[in-house]
């Protein structure tokens, strides 16, 4: 087995002006890393961490995972150093899931909530687990996965690049086999379009990584672009593959797509049937409206009902976009997508990733309290977190 073909697309996305996302594609070496802090920092933290992982990757010394470790910890000292020495960029972090492939394996390292994947036989698994609040809400299952896949707080990380001298690296193997597809994304890819897109996407587009990692771009922009996306795919093949002798192509074939090149011999053995796209139920234009208006009438006789008893009564303690604590009025749900039923009372100074996670749990735990509880919850956590040196 060896490491096949490799490529690797990063886009801004429709809402956002700057890309702070940074990638590597330098087999054996691959890595996402998602840059958090506001103008530009984070920016310069995903290019400091994505740097350092170039530059050292080289360094061959030791044990596998003692190795990813050491490469994480470097890019984490850089963003790290520079956060402490420049004003401009202080409290700047990135995620970073980097993958290194020796042999017949496959090392990752990650942290974060960027994420690595294995696709095999048409299906997608997750090798890595989102260090973010929503993702340890539903690990404590306060949350459903459901109810975290539209929730406000989603981009909100626990562990990032940056925030300190040393960071908790995941390090692990991942056993392979020829014909596996390995796919790293930033959180842009996975909070705009589902598994199945993933899949079918990727299986149209199997014999092609590169139109494969633009066509998850496009469909994350369809689907609202709301951040940047970063896509990384590599894959593993046989060692015999690359001697196979190609049959004769036929003369004056004007059909492109049936064109078999020695990547398209490989994953035929691998790939399933590329799955049709689900056929569309057609309603007729009048009742689908009808039926859109009835909808929508409920939907907002139910949202001003629970707003207006919400907005008055509850308030909860969450994280705003760039991490810091704060004590929200409101309900913790969004509806319609961008519609917030909660407002930012107060944020904090205090940032998420300050705090431990039972902490966090305490803190977090997705329930409504009055004003005052929701104040002293998080006053308490500054003054312990203010008190240590
Ligand atoms: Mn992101």
């Amino acid at each position: 087995m060896k490491l096949g073909n490799s490529a690797a697309a990063t886009d801004p996305g429709r809402r956002r002006r700057h890309n702070e996302d940074s990638y590597v594609c330098e087999p054996p070496v691959f890595a996402v890393a998602d840059g958090i802090g506001g103008a530009q920092a984070g920016e310069v933290a995903s290019g400091l961490a994505a740097a350092a992982l170039r530059d050292n990757s080289g360094d061959g010394d030791g044990d596998m995972p003692g190795r990813v470790d050491a490469l994480i910890q470097e890019a984490n000292r850089r963003v790290y150093q520079r956060q402490a020495a420049d004003a401009a960029v202080s409290g700047m972090g990135t995620t970073m899931t980097a993958a290194l492939v020796e042999g017949d394996h496959v090392w990752i390292g990650h942290v974060g909530d960027s994420r690595a994947y294995r696709i095999r036989d048409d299906s997608l698994e997750q090798l890595t687990e989102d260090h973010s609040l929503v993702a340890e809400l539903v690990r404590s299952g306060k949350l459903s996965p459901e109810e975290a896949e539209g929730h406000p707080q989603r981009s909100v990380v626990t562990r990032a690049l940056g925030t300190d001298p040393d960071v908790d690296v995941d390090t692990f193997q991942i056993e392979t086999k020829p014909g596996d597809l390995f796919l790293l994304c930033s959180d842009g890819l996975t909070t705009m379009v589902d598994d199945a897109t993933i899949l079918a996407e990727t299986g149209r587009n199997r014999d092609d990584l590169k139109a494969a990692a633009k066509a998850l771009v496009r469909a994350a922009n369809r689907g609202g672009g709301e951040d940047n996306i970063t896509v990384v795919f590599f894959e593993i093949v046989g060692d015999e593959d690359h001697t196979v002798s190609l049959p004769p192509q036929q003369e004056g074939t004007d059909d492109d797509e049936e064109t078999l090149d020695e990547l398209d011999r490989v994953s035929v053995v691998e790939t399933a049937e590329e799955p049709e796209p689900p056929p569309r139920r057609e309603r007729s234009p009048a009742r689908r409206r009808a039926l859109l208006s009835a909808v929508a009438l409920i939907a907002v006789i139910l949202a001003s009902g629970f707003a207006v008893w919400g907005l008055w009564h509850s308030h909860f303690v969450g994280a705003e976009p760039d991490g810091h604590v704060a004590v929200y009025q409101g309900l913790p749900w969004n509806i319609a997508g961008n519609l917030h039923l909660y407002r930012a009372v107060y944020v904090s100074p205090l940032q998420a990733v300050q705090l431990s996670e039972p902490e966090r749990k305490k803190l977090f735990d997705h329930s409504l309290r009055s004003k005052s509880s929701a104040f002293a919850a998080v006053r308490r956590y500054e003054n312990q977190i203010g008190n240590s040196p």
